[in-house]
């Protein structure tokens, strides 16, 4: 049964209640999940359900986009198999031969992507300092730039990108602008209120949070010609999450506020510690005033400042190896956002030509106890500089 939303109800409400949908056979109060690829023609040949087949929708995936979609503020959502498979359409929803603006400093896998492979679709990727305003402006090629794409903050340095400046300033020059907003997540920015065209999401990341499900999450703040062309691309390339995976996205998603506001309120104080700690030269973490972006942060982001941060080992990329090999309570595993720590030698991941410093350790907190999590990698630290 499709709720009717009062309208002064607060995100985490709608978060918590799933929206309230009741299922109206048994009045269960968690959605069934859908699993039907086909449905039945009414008797005069119509679907006036509004459901056809499984590859272009499915109603349980329908739920949680409609859930994200009040949570980003926007106009409609979209559910496709990963992260990944949300960013790359976008870009496949382009016109061939379109410009696009990407960080310098982004997630690796993207930029590995628009570098090599999205070139071969005649895609043409300039990739700057996008906290650097200037220098946003002056890749953007009127006419010809269609996208400027924004991770904000960016992997591994938690960069800090203007979302409504540089939005001000795509579109004064013709283009859109799309956020990768996995680390934000809707709790501490919307980026389609500040002017953002689309927002993305590794729905794998914070919003499943138990490192259970791959998905990724497009939200749009108009249903306009670009849309319908993403909506294309996922269909016809057969992009769509699966069933059981929306459940469990949308399970995760019950709890997301209170999980990232904990995780926040951990990794700041985990980072206020590192930061005077002798062996670490230096913590990179927006919620730090020392965070070269952290005015921005403070204006764009509400609420808390993720639960990612990286420190910088003062011995070299020898010791900051070491202290991952050392850690007994944080995971040693790549991906974030989950209810478990993890901690991990970033440049090793990322591999040749990466511009991640090699003396970098990257750390997702988790929900566990913050003094356990300082201890560990304290012990750690030492250890490794023994
Ligand atoms: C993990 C991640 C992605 C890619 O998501 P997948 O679900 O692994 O495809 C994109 N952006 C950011 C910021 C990520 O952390």
């Amino acid at each position: 049964m499709a709720p009717s939303k009062p309208p002064h109800l607060k995100p985490r409400t709608l978060a918590a209640q799933a929206l309230g949908w009741e299922e109206h056979e048994t009045h269960a109060v968690v959605t069934p999940i859908h699993v039907a690829t086909t449905f039945i023609r009414d008797p005069d040949n119509q679907y006036r359900n509004g459901f056809i087949y499984g590859r272009p929708d499915n109603q349980t995936v329908r739920q949680c986009e409609a859930l994200l979609t009040q949570l980003e503020e926007g106009a409609e959502a979209m559910l496709l198999g990963s992260g990944m498979s949300a960013a790359t359409a976008v870009v496949m929803a382009l016109p061939t031969g379109a410009h696009i603006v990407a960080p310098t400093v982004m997630y690796w896998a993207l930029r590995n992507w628009l570098m090599n492979d999205a070139t071969a679709y005649g895609y043409r990727t300039t990739f700057v300092d996008t906290s650097d305003l200037q220098a946003v402006k002056a890749a953007i090629e009127p006419g010809k730039t269609r996208l400027v794409w924004l991770e904000t903050p960016s992997n591994p340095l938690w960069t800090v990108s203007d979302i409504a400046a540089i939005a001000d300033a795509a579109h004064a020059g013709g283009a859109i602008v799309a956020v990768d907003s996995t680390v934000a997540t809707p709790v501490f920015t919307r980026p389609l209120t500040l002017g953002a065209d689309i927002v993305m999401h590794a729905a794998t990341k914070y919003l499943n949070g138990h490192s259970d499900v791959v998905a990724g999450a497009l939200v749009t703040r108009e249903t306009n010609e670009l849309w319908a062309r993403i909506r294309r691309v996922r269909s016809m390339h057969g992009q769509i999450l699966g069933p059981f995976e929306a459940f469990l996205l949308m399970r995760g998603m019950r709890t997301l506020h209170v999980r990232v506001e904990a995780q926040a309120k951990a990794a700041l104080g985990l980072a206020e510690r590192l930061k005077g700690h002798p062996l670490v030269a230096e913590v990179l973490y927006p919620g730090l005033t020392s965070h070269p972006q952290h005015a921005v942060a403070r204006r764009q982001m509400t609420g808390g400042f993720s639960g990612m941060m990286s420190i910088r080992v003062k011995a070299g990329e020898t010791a900051a190896v070491s202290t991952a090999a050392r850690v007994a309570l944080w995971k040693r595993a790549t991906s974030l956002g989950g209810v478990e720590s993890l901690i991990e030698h970033r440049a090793s991941i990322e591999g040749a030509g990466s511009p991640c410093p090699t003396d970098l350790l990257r750390l997702s907190v988790g929900l566990e106890d913050a003094d356990d999590l300082y201890e560990d990698i304290d012990r750690a630290l030492r250890g490794a500089n023994d």
